[in-house]
């Protein structure tokens, strides 16, 4: 993996790159925000909705005017799918995992890990919140769930 500090980590398999994560500018508050275990989203300035991090404009009234706000990183299990199959080497030896959609308590959908940490399986409609753990195979804090 290959860390550039302007364009971000490029993942590749073999020499053959395949992904890059973006802390660009337009994001960098969501990436800072991870460095110290928050989440957040963005919000409009206009008409109040909360909107994912990656967006550019409000999806209900296309305003610009947006602000960057912590989201409280709890939420429920929207779509879920557990992984048996290892489709990048960074995932070798930690299969399965719980790849998830989660309804944010503001009502963004956010796509991430769910961490299992006892017996119970992850299903539909379960309480989530966010975590911060370690092992980020972007070399950066990212967030995580688990269940509550
Ligand atoms: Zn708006």
């Amino acid at each position: 993996m290959e860390l550039d500090p302007d364009l971000g980590l490029q993942l590749s398999i073999e020499g053959i790159p395949y992904a890059r994560v973006h802390p660009q500018p337009d994001v960098r508050a969501f990436w800072e925000g991870a460095e110290k275990g928050e989440l957040r989203l963005r919000k409009c300035k206009a008409c109040g909705a909360f909107l994912h991090p990656g967006k550019i404009a409000c999806t209900k009234c296309l305003s610009q005017e947006l602000e960057w706000v912590k989201s409280s990183g709890k939420g429920t299990i929207y779509s879920l799918c557990k992984v048996n199959y290892v489709f990048t080497p960074e995932v070798e030896g930690k299969l399965p995992y719980f790849l998830a959609l989660i309804k944010l308590e503001e009502g963004v959908y956010f796509f991430g890990i769910i961490l299992k940490q006892d017996a119970r399986e992850p299903s539909i409609e379960m309480s989530v919140k966010t975590v911060f753990d370690s092992d980020n195979f972007f070399e950066r804090p990212y967030p995580k769930f688990v269940l509550v």
